[in-house]
Order: C-alpha cells, then structure tokens, then sequence
C-alpha cells in the first residue's frame, strides 16, 4: 500500500488564504502526489476509527505546504563568510558542489521544498545536474528550477581582478552576449543546457573598475575622496535585447526573470514583459502599476537589501508595502545564498515587517513561488492542498499567525510524500 493519510487540526490553506480546521490529506508514495483532500466530522466519526496503520497524526501542529524560495543561489555560502569573488576564484568545483549538496539539505529541514535558483555563480550547468541528481533520490533537497549561466552583455557581470590582462574574468558567471541575434542564441542555449527558467541582467555595477578602493569592494571606504557613487548600477541590455530575450523564451514556455536594481533597467524589463522582476529597488507607484496589470511577478529579496543598501532599506520596504497595496504579484525570496540557507524565512520575517498580512505573506511563500517557478509551465503544480499536487506538507510547532518565530520550528517535513524531518530531527537522510 503506497498511500497513507495525514490528519491534521490546523492548516493554512493559501489558496483561500485560511485557515481550516481537521483537515485531512491522503498522499501517494509511489506517484509522490496529493490523492485526496477531505474535512473529518470528529464528533460523528472519533479519528480513531478512521485512522490506519501508516498514517501520520499531525494534529495541534500548524500544516502549510512545503515552502518555494523563489530567489536562491545554490553554490553561494553567505558573503559574510566570503565575497562572491573569492568564492568564485578559491573554491574547487568539487567543494562548490559538496557546499552545493549540504545546502540543499539544509533548505529541506528548514521546510523549504521548492528552490526557484536564479544563476549557478560560476558554475556553469551544475545546477541543472544537482536539480537532476536530487529528482533521481541521490541527495535529498528542495525541487530545484534552475537558470544555469544568466544571460549578461560582455563584461557586465563578471569578477574582475586587475591583473586580467585585457578584461577577461574568472571563472565565467554569464553567458556573455551583445546585439540582437546573440541574445537570441543565448536563450536558445541556455535552454538546451537544461534552464527551466531564463534570468538575465537588465543592469549591474559594470564600472565596477573606476576608483576602487579595493577589488570588488568599491563601497570600503579606505580611500580619502571616494567618487560619490563609487559603483553606480548601469543598464546592460538595450531595449531590444530584452525584447529578444523574452520573446524567444517564450517560444520555448520558459518563464524570464530580470535582475534589476536601476529605475531604468526596470522600466526596460517590465517594457518587455519578463514574468519576474528581481531586487527592483526604485519602482514607482507608475511602474507598480504597469506590473499589476501585466501580472509581473516582483521578489523584492528584501534578506539581501537589508545588508546591501541598509542606508535606504526602510524606502524599500514601503515600496514593496506599496506593491502589496496596488495589486503586484510578490513571491518571496531572499537572494538566499548570498545570506545562509537554512535562514530562508527571513525574507518572510522583512514581508511582515514591511506590513503585508501574514496570510499574504504565507501565500507569497507558497501559491506565489509556484507562479514564480512559471505555474503550469514549470510542469508541476505545488504550494497548497489539491488532488494532484506535489504532495509537500511541513508542519510548525507554533501558531504562525500569532508567533513571530513560529516559522523557525519546522516540526515536519514532506515532499513529494517521502517524509524527511518527524519531531523536529532529520530522518531518511544518510
Ligand atoms: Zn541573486
């Protein structure tokens, strides 16, 4: 018998954004889907007549689905530790991908089923072969959408040193490419390397080099008369080129994510018409709105914005309370990697502190990470209770709706029906 029923008192359903009461949900190992969602009559019928050898009893826990980070970087451990660049340049492949495995274990403890990962950070398609490498039960962790190389023009996203003899960086992080028809070439590459989602950059500090301080920490302020904006954010694609970027994309049904942290870069993407805008600092109540009406996706990664630009942060979170309040479509991730996994719901911590309701944000985390994985493009349907979905369930141990650290104790956890954390300790995992 390959199904089993989870029974349950409390659960969080996204899709209505309530709570129900004995709800209880059949699962089927073999398929690792939701066969049945149905409301127990306690009174007429005690649970301990109905449940069976093999189910699980969740009750006084608090149930949501599996958690999505919509803005990962799975070979990433926290700036804090060590920068981008050295990352990129110290460590082996080998130790990328060790990292790589433990972090996604970690992510799946932390109740994080459904990674949304936006750029392999110099290593090339080794995301889209760990996505694999977990599908086939070789390593466990959080189904995996991954962007393999973003697309960038020449020399925009990429570490740099000074002794590179005539701009070229280490190792690649970008698939590199300029005019119309090389854009073009790109999706169509990084599609056959395996990209479920394309990402490219409408714009990044690519003056990177003017009057650094020190290698790629222009902001260290261990000159005496630093230019103003040390490393001002320029747009890297033209208007045309993002247009050819999502318009070939959607030929193959790939979703399009841009990062974008000037008010050009975003006024050039949402022109184009990508499904999410990552970062997205300088919107406008002009360009919120645009985004509502084209059902742009925006993930504010508020984790990162707190660290980055902690001198305006407090704008930041009014503008994404904004886009809460005009109707955008947010997903919540972090930029996580760049902050540790494992602390994924801090981004969920800075929505709620930003002002948005709890069930919103709880809905942003769930139904909004699918839609941001592409919905049905993505292929799957996960992130709340139907016959059908992708049968991830985490339980808490406290009431998220009244305990601010209610998300910190992940209790449970289950994808695709294979149970991975019961009473709060891993189990299955070798
Ligand atoms: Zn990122």
């Amino acid at each position: 018998m390959t199904q089993y029923t989870l029974h349950t008192s409390w659960l969080f359903d996204p899709k209505i954004k309530q709570v129900r009461q004995n709800i209880s949900v059949t699962v089927d190992s073999a398929t690792g889907l939701i066969t049945r969602v149905f409301e127990r009559d306690d009174e007429r019928q005690p649970l301990s007549e109905i449940i069976k050898e093999g189910d699980i009893d969740l009750r006084g826990k608090y149930i949501l689905p599996g958690l999505v980070d919509a803005h990962t970087h799975v070979f990433l451990h926290s700036y804090d530790e060590k920068g981008a660049l050295q990352q990129k340049r110290d460590e082996s492949m080998t130790e990328r991908t060790v990292r790589g495995v433990n972090h996604c274990r970690t992510a799946l403890l932390a109740g994080y089923t459904t990674y949304r990962d936006l750029g392999s950070e110099g290593m090339q398609e080794c995301d889209a072969n760990l996505r694999d490498a977990i599908a086939r039960g070789l390593t466990p962790g959080p189904r995996l959408f991954v962007a393999t190389k973003v697309i960038s023009s020449t020399g925009s996203y990429e570490c740099r040193t000074e002794n590179s003899g005539g701009g070229h960086c280490l190792p690649a992080g970008a698939d590199a490419v300029d005019g119309v028809e090389q854009c073009r070439q790109a999706v169509r590459r990084r599609v056959a390397a395996g990209a479920d989602i394309i990402k490219f950059f409408a714009d990044y500090r690519r003056r990177i080099m003017r009057s650094p301080p020190e290698q790629q920490h222009p902001y260290i302020p261990s000159v005496l008369h630093p230019p103003k904006e040390p490393n001002p954010d320029y747009m890297v694609f033209s208007q045309e080129e993002m247009n050819t970027i999502v318009s070939e994309a959607a030929m193959a049904r790939c979703p399009v994510s841009a990062h974008c942290c000037t008010r050009e870069g975003a006024l050039a993407a949402i022109d184009a018409g990508v499904n999410t805008l990552e970062h997205a600092y300088f919107l406008t109540d002009e360009m919120l709105k645009q985004m509502a009406e084209k059902a742009i996706i925006l993930v504010p990664t508020l984790s990162i914005a707190e660290k980055l630009h902690s001198h305006r942060f407090d704008d930041i979170l009014r503008q994404v309370k904004r886009a809460h309040e005009l109707g955008v479509r947010i997903a919540c991730g972090g930029d996580t990697g760049t902050f540790p996994h494992g602390e994924n719901v801090r981004e969920l911590e800075l929505m709620i502190k930003a002002g948005i309701p709890i069930a919103d944000v709880l809905e942003s985390c769930t139904v909004g990470g699918w839609e941001a994985c592409g919905a049905d493009l993505c292929g799957r349907q996960f992130g709340w209770f139907a016959e059908n979905l992708q049968a991830d369930i985490i339980a808490l141990d406290k009431d998220p709706m009244h305990s601010p650290d209610a998300l910190r104790s992940v209790n449970f956890v289950m994808k695709d029906a294979k149970v991975w954390k019961v009473g709060g300790e891993q189990c299955g995992m070798v």
